[in-house]
């Protein structure tokens, strides 16, 4: 990324990964001033992650091989920058499934 400017006081921002929207945690920039940047892609894959679960409620389950697969829509792909090599820690929570992104 590049060097990010503070448009307060003027001073070379710092890149993070730690600004809180909406609970999920994103990244930006910020500045000692206490003024923070935010990615604008990953303000995006929010925003079309919400817009897409206003309508979308469920996911679907298919046959992989032996097994069952849950197929994850696009919009929770990129809000959690998912690839097909990634991996999930499953949980369980009386009748909830949770799937935890590993911390790197
Ligand atoms: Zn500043």
């Amino acid at each position: 990324m590049m060097a990010h400017k503070c448009d307060v006081c003027g001073k070379r921002m710092r890149e993070v990964d730690d600004i809180d929207l909406q609970g999920f945690l994103i990244r930006g920039w910020r500045c000692a001033c206490g003024n923070a940047h935010s990615n604008s892609e990953d303000v995006d894959a929010i925003v079309k992650f919400f817009r897409y679960v206003r309508k979308n409620k469920t996911v679907s389950i298919f046959k992989a091989g032996n097994s069952l697969a849950i197929r994850l829509p696009k919009p929770l792909v990129e809000l959690y920058r998912l690839s097909p090599s990634s991996k999930l820690l499953l949980a369980t929570k009386e009748s909830e499934l949770i799937f935890k992104i590993p911390q790197t």
